[in-house]
C-alpha cells in the first residue's frame, strides 16, 4: 500500500486529499519507486484546477526522488536499491510509493541528496531546456540580454544561476523586492519589482532602448502583451506558463509590427520524451549542480500530508525557489 493525494474533481486545495492506494508490481518498461522526498510545481496547481485536464481520480505530482524496489520486464538502466530521481509524466509522485515507466527516471549521483534531486529535475530540466534547446536558429551568444519572469520561483533562480553560467546578461523579474535581491544573488544581472514598476519601460532602459533577445514567460495573462513589447526585432517570446492565467488569443500579425518576432510555447515533456532525451540531459543537469555552478534552494518544506498548504502558499506567491513534500 501506499499513501498519495488524489483529486476526485478539480477545484481548490481542499481537493488534495490523503488516500491509500494499492501498488502492483512494475509492467514491462516499469519500476515501483519508493520516495524519500517529492517536488511541489506549479503544473500540479494547473493539474489540480483542470486548466491542464486530466481523467479522475488523479493522483497529482510529477517529480520525486526515492530507492528502486521493483524493475520490470526490459528495463537494463535501473536495478533494485538505484538512487533515483525524475520529472515524469504521467503524474503521481505525491505519493509514498508509485509504479511508473522506467524512461523517464535517472540514477541520482551519490553526491546529490534525494531532496535536492526532487527539487532541481522537473524545474532544473525546464531552465535548461528554455535556455539552451528553444531558440533553434542562431541560439543565444554570451553576452545576450533576456528576460526572464517569476525569477525567484523553483525554475526562476535555477535559470538565474545558469544563465549566469553561460555568460548571459538576464534580467529578472519577480513580485516583490526581496525577491528581486534572491534574483540578483543567484546570478541575475538587473531584477525589477513587476508589481510596482512598468518592466517593459525598464527593460528598454537596462538595454539602451534594444530590446532582448529572448523573454521567457510562465506568468501569462498579466505579462504576455507587455513582453512583447520587450524584444529586439527577430526576438523570441517563450511563453511556457500561466501563473496568472492563460494568454488570451492574439493575432499573429501583431507579431510583425513589433519587429518580426517569433512566438514558442514549448514543454519539458517533449524535450524528454525518450529515454535517451532525458538522461542526456540529465547528465548535464547533475554535472552543473555538481560543479556548484547552480544550486538548489530548497525554501520551503511540508509534509505530505500537508499539501493543502502548500498549493495554498504557492498561489499566493508566498514561497521562493523550489518546495518539497517530506514524507517519512
Ligand atoms: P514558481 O515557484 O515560479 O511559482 C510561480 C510564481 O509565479 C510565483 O511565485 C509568482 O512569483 C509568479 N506569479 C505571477 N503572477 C502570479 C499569480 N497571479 N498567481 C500566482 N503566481 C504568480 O513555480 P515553478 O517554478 O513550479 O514554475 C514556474 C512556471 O514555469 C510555472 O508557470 C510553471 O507552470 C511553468 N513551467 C512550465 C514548464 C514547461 O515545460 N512549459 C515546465 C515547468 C514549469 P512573483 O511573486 O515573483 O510574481
Amino acid at each position: 500500500m501506499s499513501l498519495a493525494i488524489q483529486i476526485r474533481q478539480n477545484g481548490g486545495p481542499e481537493e488534495l486529499q490523503l488516500v491509500e492506494v494499492q501498488v502492483g508490481d512494475p509492467a514491462a518498461g516499469e519500476i515501483r519507486v519508493r520516495h524519500h522526498a517529492i517536488g511541489l510545481n506549479y503544473i500540479d496547481v494547473y493539474q489540480r484546477t483542470g486548466l491542464y485536464p486530466f481523467p479522475m481520480p488523479l493522483q497529482l505530482g510529477m517529480e520525486a526522488a526515492g530507492v528502486v524496489e521493483a524493475v520490470g520486464e526490459g528495463v537494463t538502466h535501473l536495478k533494485v536499491g538505484d538512487r533515483v530521481a525524475y520529472a515524469s509524466n504521467p503524474p503521481g509522485s505525491y505519493s509514498t510509493e508509485r509504479v511508473m515507466p522506467a524512461r523517464c527516471v535517472c540514477r541520482l549521483p551519490d553526491a546529490i541528496g534525494f531532496e535536492t534531486g526532487a527539487a532541481m529535475m522537473l524545474k532544473g530540466l525546464t531552465a535548461q531546456y528554455l535556455l539552451k534547446k528553444t531558440l533553434p536558429v542562431q541560439g543565444l551568444q554570451r553576452g545576450d540580454a533576456v528576460l526572464f519572469h517569476a525569477a525567484a520561483g523553483g525554475v526562476g533562480l535555477i535559470a538565474c544561476q545558469w544563465a549566469r553560467a553561460l555568460g548571459l546578461e538576464l534580467i529578472a523579474t519577480a513580485g516583490s523586492d526581496a525577491k528581486c535581491q534572491l534574483a540578483l544573488a543567484n546570478g541575475a544581472a538587473h531584477a525589477i519589482n513587476y508589481s510596482t514598476e512598468d518592466f517593459a519601460a525598464r527593460v528598454k532602459e537596462i538595454t539602451q532602448g534594444q530590446g532582448v533577445k529572448v523573454v521567457y514567460d510562465s506568468v501569462g495573462k498579466d505579462t504576455w502583451e507587455k513582453s512583447l513589447d520587450c524584444l529586439r526585432p527577430f526576438g523570441l517570446m517563450a511563453s511556457f506558463g500561466n501563473a496568472s492565467g492563460p494568454v488570451p488569443p492574439f493575432a499573429p500579425a501583431s507579431l510583425g509590427g513589433r519587429g518580426s518576432l517569433y512566438v514558442t510555447r514549448q514543454t519539458l515533456f517533449t524535450h524528454i520524451s525518450t529515454r535517451e532525451s532525458t538522461q542526456a540531459m540529465a547528465d548535464e543537469l547533475f554535472a552543473v549542480v555538481e560543479s556548484g555552478q547552480v544550486k538548489i534552494h530548497i525554501a520551503q518544506r511540508y509534509a505530505l500530508a500537508d499539501v493543502q498548504q502548500a498549493h495554498r502558499d504557492l498561489e499566493a506567491r508566498k514561497t521562493t525557489g523550489s518546495t518539497i513534500l517530506t514524507v517519512d
